[in-house]
């Protein structure tokens, strides 16, 4: 038992915003005349997550595990890919502490559905509410994300070993 190993995660993730395509944040669609352009359903801040996790335990990226090479994952729900990726890490002998997020996009506005995004999130995680959070901010009318043309993620978590190896209590 080695319960005090600590590991920190980072992920980051930006995509298009293009007419006719849903706007999703952490499983969450918020209202938007344009949304993000993926291979999966695009969802930003999800992929950052998943880059995080992945990587605080050594798993890989989500490039690796998600090819969009794959016909797989055409239009994929990217919090169920959230799910497959928590249960890596998860089997791997990985809790997740907190997870913390910054959303950078010029519109819309996230504050309105923060809890919404948390509590989505939270719930893929297993984990409290409390310990996800999630913020937005605009990019001050600069480049492309403050023409609004993007939406750029950023996430950073913190992982706690649970145990030493797969299938060891
Ligand atoms: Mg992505």
């Amino acid at each position: 038992m080695r319960s005090e190993e600590l590991r920190i995660g980072l992920g980051r993730d930006l995509h298009r915003l293009v007419e006719n395509r849903r706007f999703l944040l952490g499983g969450v669609e918020l209202p938007s005349d344009r949304g993000e352009l993926g291979h999966s359903d695009g969802d930003v801040l999800v992929h950052a997550v998943i880059d995080a996790l992945l990587g605080a335990a050594g798993l890989g990226d989500i490039g690796e595990r998600f090819p969009p090479s794959a016909e797989t994952w055409k239009d994929a729900d990217s919090m169920e890919l959230l799910k497959i990726a928590f249960a890596m890490v998860d089997d791997a002998g990985w809790r997740l502490i907190n997870l913390d997020c910054v959303v950078s996009c010029e519109r819309p506005k996230l504050l309105p559905y923060r809890e919404q995004i948390r509590a989505s999130l939270a719930a893929a995680l297993d984990v409290g509410v409390e310990a996800v959070f999630v913020k937005g901010k605009t990019n001050e009318g600069l480049g492309p994300l403050g023409e609004g043309r993007g939406v750029e993620a950023l996430a950073v978590c913190l992982l706690e070993r649970t145990k030493d190896e797969k299938n060891e209590p």
